[in-house]
C-alpha cells in the first residue's frame, strides 16, 4: 500500500509556484501539503525543522507518517481520516517528546468536491506554554510575597476602588471589596483630591507619604504608578506601620524638648546662681573692706585704749612713788588723792569695755522696776555738778508737765546713758553749759498706770560741736570725732556705742544734731510703762527689812575667815532674829550643809583651805550630799569689780555683798536673794562707792556703813584690836617663809577688817601687800609690809583712843 501511495503521490505531485512557496516559507509555524495518503507534496522549512530534518527536500515526496513514532502516526492518521470524512478542518493538540503541538488539518477539494489533498500546519506551543507558566509562577510568587509582607499592600485604581489588598491590610482594615478607598481605609481626610496616592496617579510618579488612620496608627506609604496584568493603570501602595517608630520619635522629641526645657531652666538657674555668686562675692569684697576698716578702727582703738589705760596707770605709779617717798603728811594725802582719781578713771575705762562687750554679746537684760524719773535725773546730774561749776558752765534741766514721774523700766541703765551724754557734753563745752530736756513723745489719750509711753531725753550743749562728716562715725565703736594722736580729750570711743545699744534695748533711738562751733544735741527716745508710786516706796522698804517680807527667823550659814566680818555679819543677822552658824572656810561650809538644812549661806570668796567659789560649786553639785543644793548663796567679797559678778554667778552664787559691809545693802541683798532674784542690774562697783581720797581714818564712813549703829562699830573695834595684831604677826611669818598664798589671804583679811573700822590707809596698804603677794614681788611686798606694820600700829592706837574718848 505504501508503495501504491508513494506511486500515487508521485503521481499527484503539484507544482508550487514561487509565490505560494514564498508564502509557505514565510510562515513561522510548520506547514505542509500532503495527499490523502500522507505523501508530502510541499513543505516549508519550519516543517522540516519540526520533523528534525535539515532541509525541505528531505521532507517533500516522503510519507509523513514515516517520520513519526508509531503511536503518534496512528493518532495523526485518525485525525486526517476525520477531516476527510467530515470534509472539514480538524484542530487538535498533541504532546510529542515534551513538546506542545497544535495541529490544524484543512482538507483541499477538487472541482468535483472530492478531498484530494490536505494542508497541515503545526504550531509549537512549547515555548509559549513555558513562558505562560513562568509568568503564572512569577505572579504567584509576587502575591505570596505581598501577602506575607509585614505591611499593607493594595492596588488603588483611578475610580478610587481597591481591587487588591494583602492579608495585613485585610486583617487590619477588613476586606476592601465594594468600598472606595476612603471607606476601606476609614480615612478621615476630607479632601481626596489632595491625597498623595491620587496625585501620584495623576502625575504618574512615585510619591511617599506618612498617613495616620482614624485609630491613630501611622503608615509610611510608598505609592508607585504601574499597569496591571489587564493593562489598566493603577497605583500600588506599600505601607509600613511606623506607629511605634513615630511614637518613639515623638517620645524622643518630647524628651528632647523636655531636655531642652531643662537645659534652658538649668541655664537660667545657673545664670541666677552666677549672679548671686557675683553679688555674694561683691558683698564679700565690701564685707572685707568693712572688716578691714573695722580692723583699722580696732587697731586705732587699741592704741587709744592703751593710751587711756597707761595715762592713769602712770599717774597711779608715779603718784604712789611720790607718796611713798614723801614724809610730809599733807603732800602724801594729796598724792594719794590723785592716785585714787587715776584709779577711778582706770576703772571707768575698764567698766566701759566690759559693758560694751556684754551688751554686744546680747548678754544684758534690762530691769523692769518702778522708779522715780526726777530722782533718777537728779542723781545723774549731781555727778556732774562739781565739774560744771569748776568750768563755770550751767547745768539745767526741764521736764514737760505731761511726763509721768513714776515709770517702770531700768533706772540704772537710763542713768548710765544720761551720765554718758552729759559727761560728753561737759567734756566738750568750755562756755555756756548743758541742759537736759525730757518730753513726752507718745502716750494714750488719758495715760494711766500700766500704759505705754515714749519719752524723749535731749542733752544739749553749747560746746565745740561735731563736723557733719564725723557725725555718723562717732556712733561706731572705738571711733572718736577727733582721732588725731594729739587729741585734746581722752575717752575710749565706746561711750556713744554703749548708749546706742542701751537705747535700742529701751526700744528707742539715739540721734544727733550738731553744728561745728555752736554745740550739739544728743537726743534719744525710750519706751516705758507708767508705774505706781506705792511700788517705788515699797521697794525701798523691802531693801531695808527682811521681816516686812515675812522672812524672819532664817537659819543662816556664815562662812568667813575674817573674824571681824564674821562678827559683824552675824551680829546684823542675830539682831534681826535669825539663827547664825559660823564657819571659817569653804570646806567647813560644805560639811555644815551636809549635816544641816539652812535657809541661806553668806560666803566669803577668799578663804583658806577651800575658797567660796569652789565651795559654791561643790554645794551646787547634786552629788555633793548637801541637803539643799539649790540653797541661796550670797557672796561677801571685796572683789566687787565688774566681771567678778559673772564669775560668782557662773559658780552658782545668787548675789553678792561688797566688803566693807554696808548695813542697808546687806539687808536688801539678803531680801533679794531670799526672793529668788539673781544678781540685779545695779552694778556695785568699788569705784562708785569709794571715797574720793584716802584719809587715814574715815570713822564716819564706817559708822554710816553700819547704819549709824555706834554699838556695832564698838564691837567691830574690839575685834579689830583683838585680832589684827595676831594676823599681822602671821602675815609677817608667812611672808618670811614665802608662803604667798597664805600671806595674800591674811593681807586680804587685814584689808577688809581695817576698812570696816574706817582705818582706810591701813586697808589701802594691806591691799598693796595683797597685790604684791599675788605678784610674788618680794621686795615690794616687804617694803609695803613695813608701811603696813606702821599703819596698823597707828590704827590700833587711833581706835583705842577713839574708844576711850
Ligand atoms: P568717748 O568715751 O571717747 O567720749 P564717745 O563714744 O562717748 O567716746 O564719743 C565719741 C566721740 O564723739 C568723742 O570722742 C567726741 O569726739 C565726739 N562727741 C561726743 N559727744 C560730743 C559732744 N557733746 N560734743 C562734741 N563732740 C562729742
Amino acid at each position: 500500500m505504501s508503495d501504491k501511495l508513494n506511486k500515487s503521490t508521485t503521481r499527484s505531485y503539484v507544482s508550487i509556484d514561487e509565490t505560494s512557496r514564498a508564502l509557505l516559507d514565510s510562515a513561522v509555524e510548520s506547514s505542509f501539503v500532503m495527499d490523502v495518503n500522507g505523501h508530502i507534496l510541499a513543505a516549508n522549512k519550519a516543517a522540516a525543522l519540526l520533523m528534525g530534518l535539515k532541509s525541505v527536500e528531505e521532507l517533500e515526496n516522503h510519507d509523513v507518517y514515516s517520520f513519526l513514532p508509531e503511536d503518534v502516526a496512528a493518532i495523526r492518521r485518525e485525525k486526517v481520516q476525520d477531516a476527510i470524512e467530515k470534509r472539514a478542518s480538524v484542530r487538535f493538540e498533541e504532546e510529542v517528546d515534551d513538546r506542545n503541538l497544535v495541529h490544524s488539518i484543512v482538507p483541499v477539494f477538487n472541482p468535483w468536491g472530492d478531498v484530494v489533498r490536505l494542508a497541515v500546519s503545526t504550531l509549537d506551543l512549547t515555548e509559549l506554554r513555558k513562558s505562560d507558566e513562568d509568568l503564572r509562577r512569577e505572579q504567584q510568587r509576587q502575591i505570596f510575597f505581598m501577602e506575607s509582607l509585614p505591611g499593607i499592600v493594595y492596588h488603588l485604581y483611578p475610580d478610587k476602588s481597591i481591587r487588591y489588598a494583602n492579608r495585613y491590610f485585610r486583617k487590619y482594615f477588613g476586606s476592601p471589596k465594594g468600598k472606595n478607598c476612603k471607606e476601606a481605609l476609614e480615612c478621615s481626610k476630607s479632601d481626596c483630591n489632595a491625597c498623595p496616592p491620587m496625585a501620584a496617579m495623576e502625575q504618574d510618579r512615585a510619591v511617599e507619604w506618612d498617613w495616620t488612620d482614624s485609630k491613630g496608627r501611622t503608615f509610611h506609604l510608598q505609592c508607585s504608578p504601574m499597569t496591571d496584568s489587564a493593562g489598566e493603570r493603577m497605583i500600588m501602595v506599600l505601607g509600613i506601620d511606623i506607629t511605634a517608630r513615630k511614637r518613639a520619635e515623638d517620645d524622643l522629641q518630647k524628651a528632647h524638648d523636655r531636655l531642652e526645657d531643662r537645659v534652658r531652666q538649668r541655664t537660667k538657674e545657673l545664670e541666677k546662681a552666677n549672679s548671686e555668686l557675683t553679688n555674694k562675692s561683691m558683698r564679700l569684697v565690701s564685707a572685707m573692706k568693712k572688716a578691714d576698716a573695722a580692723t583699722r578702727a580696732k587697731s586705732a582703738f587699741l592704741a587709744n585704749m592703751s593710751h587711756e589705760i597707761r595715762t592713769p596707770l602712770n599717774a597711779v605709779l608715779g603718784m604712789t612713788e611720790l607718796a611713798l617717798r614723801s614724809v610730809n603728811e599733807s603732800k602724801r594725802t594729796n598724792y594719794l588723792q590723785r592716785v585714787m582719781q587715776a584709779g577711778n578713771s582706770l576703772l571707768s575705762v575698764i567698766n566701759d569695755i566690759l559693758d560694751f562687750s556684754k551688751i554686744e554679746a546680747r548678754k544684758l537684760t534690762l530691769e523692769k522696776i518702778d522708779f522715780d524719773l526726777r530722782k533718777t535725773l537728779d542723781s545723774a546730774m549731781d555727778i556732774h555738778r562739781t565739774q560744771t561749776s569748776d568750768k563755770s558752765l550751767f547745768l539745767d534741766n526741764s521736764i514737760a508737765d505731761d511726763v509721768p514721774n513714776v515709770l517702770v523700766g531700768d533706772p540704772y541703765r537710763l542713768k548710765q546713758v544720761l551720765i554718758n551724754l552729759v559727761s560728753n557734753a561737759v567734756k566738750f563745752t568750755e562756755q555756756g553749759g548743758v541742759s537736759i530736756d525730757i518730753s513726752l513723745v507718745s502716750a494714750p489719750p488719758k495715760p494711766k498706770k500700766g500704759d505705754e509711753v515714749v519719752l524723749e531725753f535731749a542733752v544739749t550743749d553749747t560746746g565745740v560741736g561735731i563736723p557733719k562728716d564725723k557725725q555718723k562715725a562717732i556712733f561706731k565703736s572705738f571711733l572718736q570725732a577727733d582721732d588725731s594722736v594729739t587729741r585734746k580729750h581722752g575717752g575710749t570711743g565706746l561711750g556713744l556705742s554703749i548708749c546706742t545699744l542701751l537705747v535700742e534695748l529701751m526700744q528707742g533711738r539715739l540721734r544727733i544734731a550738731s553744728e561745728e562751733g555752736k554745740g550739739s544735741t544728743f537726743a534719744f527716745t525710750a519706751k516705758f510703762i507708767i508705774g505706781d508710786e506705792a511700788n517705788v516706796a515699797r521697794d525701798i522698804e523691802a531693801t531695808l527689812d527682811l521681816e516686812s517680807l515675812g522672812l524672819s527667823n532664817l537659819k543662816v550659814l556664815l562662812a568667813d575667815d575674817n573674824k571681824l566680818n564674821l562678827e559683824l555679819a552675824s551680829t546684823l543677822l542675830i539682831e534681826q532674829g535669825h539663827n547664825v552658824v559660823c564657819v571659817e572656810n569653804g570646806a567647813q561650809a560644805l560639811e555644815a550643809v551636809k549635816k544641816d538644812r539652812f535657809d541661806i549661806i553668806l560666803m566669803d570668796v577668799q578663804m583658806p583651805i577651800m575658797d567660796g567659789i569652789s565651795a559654791t560649786r561643790a554645794i551646787r553639785n547634786p552629788n555633793s550630799g548637801a541637803t539643799d543644793p539649790k540653797i541661796p548663796i550670797v557672796a561677801i567679797t571685796a572683789h566687787a569689780l565688774k566681771g567678778d559678778k559673772e564669775r560668782f554667778m557662773e559658780a552658782g552664787m545668787n548675789d553678792y555683798i561688797a566688803k566693807p559691809i554696808k548695813m542697808t545693802e546687806f539687808y536688801s541683798t539678803l531680801a533679794r536673794a531670799m526672793h529668788g532674784a539673781d544678781l540685779c542690774g545695779d552694778e556695785k562697783t568699788g569705784a562708785e562707792d569709794a571715797p574720793c581720797a584716802v584719809d587715814s581714818f574715815n570713822r564716819q564712813g564706817a559708822l554710816d556703813m553700819l547704819g549709824g549703829r555706834k554699838d556695832l562699830l564698838t564691837r567691830m573695834d574690839e575685834i579689830f584690836l583683838r585680832d589684827i595684831p595676831g594676823e599681822l604677826e602671821e602675815l609677817i611669818s608667812y611672808m618670811a617663809n614665802h608662803d604667798w598664798e597664805e600671806a595674800k589671804r591674811l593681807a586680804h583679811s587685814i584689808k577688809g577688817s581695817s576698812r570696816t573700822v574706817g582705818a582706810e590707809r591701813a586697808g589701802a596698804v594691806a591691799e598693796q601687800v595683797e597685790f604684791f603677794c599675788k605678784q610674788k614681788d618680794v621686795n615690794s611686798a616687804e617694803e609695803e609690809l613695813k608701811i603696813l606694820e606702821a599703819e596698823v600700829k597707828t590704827a590700833l592706837q587711833y581706835i583705842t583712843d577713839d574708844m576711850q574718848s
